[in-house]
């Protein structure tokens, strides 16, 4: 009886910055009923296979690694289940990753596969690390070696002197082994001074490089404790990295940021910390929950201003349009407020342009701003599509000014279910920096972890706020506020907490 087999993808997951994947290794997980990781493929790949099972085949919690033989009978049975099973491996997986040997088994058992290249870490983090691997007058070869002993033989695996001894050398697994390959290069003629680098946690924002000579790398590494996943590189490019290395030169290089914001809502802050260098964790102590029904507001034409707020107020008017059966020109003759940068994106991305948009993301500005538009603002309708928790300050002005406002609650902020785990996560976790985007991310914060937790961080973590009204809040709790955003949003909080550190 013949078995059909599902195909097997063995897919380079590339050294650790999840980037670093291809466009084929990335379809090829989006496509996937299974995926079979291990340790060095970063989980945050994982997310590209919402819907895939995932089945971890790396070394575990008590330390059993499953044995290769183990490793190909289940590539076997899953494929033997599901269409499509992605194997997942970190760097290339030809690389040291025993991909020749998964794809042997799979050809022997006729079970159709794909080879989907990956970035090999001997060339992925060298390039993080700012070293050319090859270089015109410095390097005319390189070679990817394992530094693994040869256990029974307690001697390398790979005979050195068969070696190029000049060009770069990149030595994979071999921390254990760093002392034993320095001195043994040096003995085939390889010169003591030769310069020569360690990169632990290569692209991942954690990454660290050592740099020395071949004679001294081995001291140094075990004085600053480097421990695997790292690489060993021998050779004149490693020097180039003093002029050439980036990655680690910026400007939130090495920092533990924290991130409250909803999870929706925190890529772009994620995204910009992470740019400049951050290790970034996501906290969130907001949830949005949209209000079901929120109330009639009447015909939206008879209001002279709609005033936005911010995106969810955007996306909350047009659900209404949607709901009355209208839409965008339902808004015709009303004149559109915005605040704030995202927010106007949102109103240009549903092709409407903005009246008015205040210097200051602040309400003080905004009503400044209108009064100098409209003059008196007496009988002019308002219709403010805002959380319940918005400050209540905006109305109330407007209506002392005799203008008609019209509040719709478009949705409210929650504390999510807080999970003790993840804030004993974050206590671990030992951040540099909290941020904050508003006022209630700052209560909730403190309610989350609660005063033991909080006395834990605190002698490290300082507090970043997108404005004076969080900063006025996260004080009022007893948190030091350490970077506040100049401009009240994203960029400027980012730029906030740049300034603070390099002060
Ligand atoms: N197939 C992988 C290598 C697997 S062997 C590849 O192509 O990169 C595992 C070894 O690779 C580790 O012991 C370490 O020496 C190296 N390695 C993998 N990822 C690394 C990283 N992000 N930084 C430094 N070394 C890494």
């Amino acid at each position: 009886m013949s078995v059909a087999y599902g195909k097997v993808f063995l897919v380079g997951a590339g050294p650790g910055d999840p980037g670093l994947i291809t466009v084929r290794g990335r379809a090829c997980l989006e496509r996937a009923d299974v995926v079979i990781y291990d340790n060095l493929a970063n989980d945050a790949l994982l997310e590209y296979a919402p819907n895939a099972e995932r089945i971890f085949a790396g070394k575990s919690t008590d330390h059993h690694t499953l044995l290769q033989d183990e490793i190909n009978e289940l590539l076997l049975e899953q494929a033997r289940k599901v269409a499509r099973v992605v194997r997942l491996k970190g760097g290339d997986p030809f690389v040291f990753g025993r991909g020749g040997e998964e794809a042997l088994f799979l050809a022997e058992h006729g079970i159709p596969f794909e080879i989907v290249p990956g970035v090999t870490s001997g060339i992925g983090a060298l390039a993080y690390a700012g070293i050319p691997v090859t270089h015109r007058g410095l390097a005319g070869s390189v070679t990817l070696i394992t530094g693994h002993e040869d256990t029974q033989r307690h001697k390398p695996a790979v005979d050195l002197a068969q070696l190029a001894v000049q060009g770069t050398l990149v030595f994979y697994m071999g921390v254990k082994s760093l002392s034993h390959i320095a001195a043994e290069l040096i003995r085939l003629g390889r010169a003591p001074e030769t310069p020569a680098a360690a990169i632990e946690w290569g692209t991942f924002p954690r990454q660290r490089t050592i740099h020395g000579r071949l004679d001294t790398i081995h001291e140094l590494c075990e004085r600053e404790r480097v421990s695997p996943p790292a690489l060993f590189v021998v050779g004149a490019v490693t020097a180039l990295s003093e002029t050439l290395s980036w990655f680690e030169n910026r400007p939130l290089y090495g920092k533990r940021i924290a991130v409250t914001r909803a999870r929706g809502q925190a890529s772009e802050l994620v995204i910009a910390l992470r740019e400049l260098g951050a290790d970034v964790f996501e906290f969130p102590t907001i949830e949005i929950e949209r209000v079901e029904a929120p109330p009639d507001f009447g015909p939206i034409g008879a209001y002279h201003w709609v005033i936005l707020t911010s995106v969810n107020g955007v996306d909350m008017l047009f659900e209404r349009l949607e709901t009355l059966g209208l839409d965008a020109r339902g808004l015709a003759g009303v004149k559109l407020c915005v605040i704030g940068s995202a927010t106007r994106e949102a109103v240009q991305k549903r092709f409407l342009r903005c009246d008015l948009m205040p210097d200051k993301y602040v309400a003080e500005s905004l009503l400044e701003a209108l009064v100098e538009r409209e003059g008196a603002l007496e009988g002019k309708r308002f219709l403010l599509p805002r959380a319940d928790i918005a400050r209540s300050f905006l109305p109330k002005e407007l209506r002392a000014r005799g203008a008609e406002v019209t509040e719709l609650i478009a949705y409210r902020t929650v504390k999510p279910q807080s999970s003790e785990q993840l804030a004993d996560a974050l206590v671990a976790y030992a951040p540099d920096f909290v941020t904050f985007t508003s006022s209630s991310t700052a209560r909730n914060f403190c309610e989350i972890l609660g005063p033991a937790r909080l006395a834990a961080l605190q002698p490290k973590a300082a507090f970043a706020s997108i404005g004076p009204i969080t900063t006025q809040t996260a004080q009022d709790l007893g948190l030091a506020v350490r970077a506040e955003a100049q401009e009240h949003d994203i960029p400027g909080l980012v730029q906030a907490i740049v300034r603070a550190l390099s002060a």
